[in-house]
């Protein structure tokens, strides 16, 4: 594809967009996503900051990593924001959101693709500040280090306007670098700080919610206006970063707060928060959309929130499959995990799907559990066979990997092996009865090492990328590294 083709490609994505924002400004910000765009603007936290810093008067274009990355390089084209065309490399602050682990494959892509070196040691004085934040810094950005200039811990509602107004108020990159180590608490500068990372920000409740600026009919949430109707979780799941212990538990953004903000045009709304359906008013808020003709998808189900009401209203919103998760393949893990999912919330999320005529249930489920034993495994394979008598069952399986800020920190990966055992017993059990997808153990393996690692694996990525970036060069470049950490887990692949 030449360079023509991609701009191309991009100006009929803006064509399609609505909320396309453009300012004029000298302080321009290139905000760039390390995955394809229909995976950043599904993103309601890169959306957001897009949206908030047109609001203080800033210029910021987007740029995304390019859907087929090896045709783009051949174009020779470089990385170019979608709003202006202009080369990324040009801004004079690039502002990456990066989501998990594996999107630091990403983090390298884009920056190569823009001219830059992707290690900041290796760019110039005259080089674009490197920016990064997002929910990867939830649990451990010290892989990212590598490559960011600075790194906003947390939330960044309000700690990205106030570094912007340091590295514009700075004469030089350096000199930007120390006052935002100064000036911000949370935010992380890897040559100040070292490997010693701050606390992550909170924002003022007075910020939320966060909301979209854009719709586009070129995601998979195809044209829904997504916004934020609660933040956090009062939950205490022991594998996940969101639990209460962080920023305070679950804010809540009020029923009236939410509907007055939903465009008149909006006929597809997504309501997001890492315990969205735990919103005291969840219920009658679905309710409102649908009797306002819209459709509505939330971006989780907790099976124990389930009830008729709630399950009509969804239906009347447009649900056509009940996605929910248990995450434990056994009643003893999900005790153990402190999970509050049961079987008999997850029978009657299948009997209430069933009564209002939902075509599917889905069910989000991990393997590779700490102590984990084929017992469990058996014991999903039997619940999921029955449940499947009710209403057709689809499962999706992620291998378990353990992530900093957790309890289950540290917890080792179970091995590539015992995953694929695990699933081809689950497989097996299941067969024609249970549609299954499980995400790759390889894979896994890698945002394991990356999840648990520190800057000498976040250099390793640029290794593997440059390598080829197949499994085998990730492998070759964690085997390179000096650390007691790395060798063991790649004993785990051997
Ligand atoms: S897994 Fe979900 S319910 Fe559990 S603590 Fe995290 S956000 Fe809350």
């Amino acid at each position: 594809m030449s360079a023509k083709r991609w701009r191309e490609e991009a100006r009929a994505r803006l064509r399609d967009e609505v909320g396309t924002l453009r300012t004029e400004s000298r302080e321009a910000v290139a905000l760039v996503y390390p995955s394809p765009y229909a995976t950043g603007m599904s993103s309601l936290g890169f959306q957001h900051v897009y949206r908030t810093l047109h609001a203080r008067g800033r210029c910021a274009e987007r740029a995304f990593l390019p859907d087929d990355v090896a045709a783009f390089r051949a174009s020779r084209a470089p990385l170019f924001t979608y709003e202006s065309e202009r080369p990324v490399g040009d801004f004079p602050v690039v502002a990456l959101s990066v989501a998990f682990e594996l999107e630091l494959a990403g983090v390298v892509e884009v920056l190569s693709l823009s001219g830059l070196p992707p290690l900041a040691e290796a760019r110039d004085a005259r080089a674009p500040f490197v920016l990064a934040g997002g929910p990867l810094t939830f649990s451990n950005p010290l892989p990212l280090a590598p490559y960011a200039d600075a790194i906003l811990m947390g939330e960044a509602d309000e700690t990205v306007h106030q570094a912007l107004d340091v590295i514009f108020g700075c004469a030089t990159k350096d000199e930007a670098k120390r006052a935002l180590a100064r000036e911000i608490p949370s935010c992380f500068v890897p040559d100040v700080h070292g490997d010693a990372m701050p606390d992550v920000a909170k924002c003022p409740d007075a910020l939320l919610p966060a909301y979209a600026a854009i719709r586009t009919p070129h995601t998979e949430l195809r044209d829904m206006f997504l916004l934020e109707a609660e933040r956090g979780c009062h939950r205490q799941c022991q594998y996940c970063v969101m639990r209460r212990s962080t920023n305070g538990g679950m804010r809540i953004v009020p029923m009236e707060k939410v509907l007055s903000l939903i465009p008149d045009d909006a006929r597809r709304v997504g309501l997001v928060g890492a315990a969205v359906s735990d919103h005291p008013k969840i219920a009658d808020i679905v309710e409102t959309l649908a009797d306002q003709g819209r459709e509505v998808g939330l971006s989780s189900l907790r099976p124990d929130r389930l009830n008729d009401r709630f399950v009509a209203a969804l239906k009347r919103a447009g649900y056509r499959t009940l996605t929910t998760a248990s995450d434990g393949a056994s009643q003893r893990l999900r005790d153990m995990m402190q999970r509050k999912a049961r079987e008999r919330h997850l029978e009657n999320a299948a009997a209430l799907a069933r009564a209002h005529g939902m075509k599917r249930m889905k069910l989000y489920m991990m393997v590779g559990l700490p102590d984990e034993r084929d017992e469990d495994v058996d014991e999903l394979v039997a619940f999921a066979s029955e449940l499947s008598k009710q209403i057709p069952l689809s499962l999706g399986i992620a291998p378990f990997v353990a992530k900093r800020n957790t309890p289950l920190d540290g917890a080792p990966f179970a091995g590539i092996d015992v995953v694929k055992r695990r699933l081809a017993r689950l497989r097996r059990g299941v067969r024609g009865r249970v549609e299954l997808r499980a995400t790759s153990a390889r894979w896994a393996w890698v945002e394991y090492v990356l999840a648990q690692g520190g800057q000498a694996e976040g250099r390793a990525v640029k290794e593997a990328v440059e390598a080829g970036g197949g499994f085998r060069d990730w492998e070759r470049a964690f085997a390179e590294l000096p650390s007691e950490r790395a060798r063991r887990s790649l004993r785990i692949v051997a």
